[in-house]
């Protein structure tokens, strides 16, 4: 009976960089940053209307 591997415990590496990903909740736009933009770089929107994308 052969046994299965463990799954990957690998991290990725924008989390190894500490970077987060913000969505625009205005146009859906999705940013890489380490902290939340000021503003959305698409449509401009105000930076209150950027929420954490959560990963997984
Ligand atoms: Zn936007």
């Amino acid at each position: 009976m052969a046994q299965e591997p463990a799954a990957p415990q690998y991290v990725r590496p924008e989390e190894q960089r500490g970077l987060r990903r913000w969505k625009c909740k205005t146009c859906q736009f999705v940013v890489e940053a380490e902290l939340l933009p000021f503003r959305c770089p698409r449509c401009g929107a105000s930076r209150v209307k950027m929420e954490e994308v959560a990963s997984g």
